[in-house]
């Protein structure tokens, strides 16, 4: 069963709602923009709506200019297809969610536009969500696990988290560049990308197919922090000693990806020692990542552990997660007036409470 199709049980210490709530989720942080819907209803989270548009450059990275660009020319035809695929109208709408951080602040600036703008025109609260906050949130909404260890892997973050006394931990996180972001550049600078994924296949996965050998490359840990541009730097070399020899080519993306996702399993491993919690989530872009899931399944075994990878559908931004998110605010009265939302590129998920947590 999709997971569209399935309804969530909201297991939360909330008073009891009985009025029905509807928001709308508006996602814009990076290169997609997304719209989302979701309904509150007996206590029950239905999904009713998931529209999103994608800036795909021709070449080269995220341009935050381009995907301004984009956003804003897609979107009223994503608000208004969220609008029909839900059967809904502006009007039955009770709060509109956006994503104020982190991001490129071009991007940010669209999403924020729009909200402000529906929200003061039509009479709504908005919900200021952190964008980090979202991808976790749905993971655990969907998975059903309270309290896991969170593997939050993306082309912008990568964290290890675990919940404590109504905050985000932050247990691990990368000292430099994100997991995405090796992934992507190093694709992109042996000439093998974009399009980064296929079919839900990284290009790093598929040129990987073309060799089973392995070489070393740097594996940098400290304490339960990570850094991958030492990594990224010394497979760019190696790759370019032999760039138009396959083999070549696929052993080093087999080792990259080897080394890359190793470091994360092992702060994960450590995470789930230090803390005694009895699962672990994988959230975010890379979490749609097949050798990463089984990695992880793995590791989740060995500890007797329950495991849970979001699927794809809501892994990648969305606004799906943006509206969840803003429904979890409103609830707890965490919602402002559209001329007090202001968008922050560097918004940390641990700067704050949020009074759901455990
Ligand atoms: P997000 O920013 O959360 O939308 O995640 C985007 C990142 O996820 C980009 O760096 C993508 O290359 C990466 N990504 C998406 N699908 C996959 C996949 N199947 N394997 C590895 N990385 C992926
Ligand atoms: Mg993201």
């Amino acid at each position: 069963m999709s997971i569209f199709e399935k309804t969530y049980e909201l297991k939360l210490k909330t008073p009891y709602q009985e009025k029905v709530v509807r928001v709308l989720g508006i996602e814009s942080t990076s290169h997609t923009f997304g719209a989302g819907i979701v309904e509150l209803r007996d206590n029950k989270v239905y999904f009713l709506a998931n529209a999103s548009s994608q800036y795909k450059p021709a070449r080269g990275g995220i341009h935050p200019r381009e995907s301004f660009t984009h956003h804003v020319n897609n979107a009223p035809k994503i608000i208004s297809k969220a609008l029909r695929d839900s059967g809904l109208e502006i009007k039955d709408i009770d709060v509109i969610a956006v994503a104020v951080g982190p991001g490129l602040g071009p991007c940010l600036r669209v999403g924020a536009s729009v909200a402000r703008f529906l929200a003061s025109y039509y009479g709504k609260p908005v919900a200021p969500v952190n964008h980090a906050v979202a991808h976790v949130e749905i993971g655990k909404l969907v998975s059903g696990l309270q309290d896991p260890v969170i593997i939050y892997v993306s082309g912008g973050n990568t964290m290890i988290l675990v919940q404590k006394n109504n905050r985000y931990r932050v247990m691990g996180e990368t000292l430099d560049i994100p997991l995405g972001n090796l992934l992507d550049t190093f694709a992109r600078e042996i000439g093998i990308a974009p399009p980064y994924v296929v079919d839900g296949n990284h290009a790093v996965d598929v040129c990987a197919e073309w060799s089973n050998e392995f070489i070393s490359l740097p594996y940098t840990i400290k304490g339960c922090d990570l850094s991958f541009s030492g990594l990224l730097t010394a497979a760019l070399k190696t790759a370019k000693e032999h760039l138009h020899d396959k083999k070549h080519i696929g052993r080093v993306c087999r080792s990259l990806r080897e080394v890359a996702f190793n470091m994360l399993i092992e702060v994960a491993e450590r995470t789930l020692m230090l803390t005694d919690k009895n699962s672990i989530l994988l959230v975010g872009g890379v979490a749609a990542n097949k050798v990463l899931r089984e990695k992880m399944e793995t590791v989740a075994k060995q500890y007797g552990v329950e495991y849970y990878g979001t699927p794809p559908e809501v892994a990648g931004d969305n606004g799906l997660m943006i509206a969840y998110t803003g429904l979890l605010h409103y609830l707890f009265g965490k919602i402002t007036k559209p001329d007090s939302v202001l968008v922050r590129q560097r918004y940390r998920l641990d700067e704050e409470n949020y009074p759901w947590l455990p």
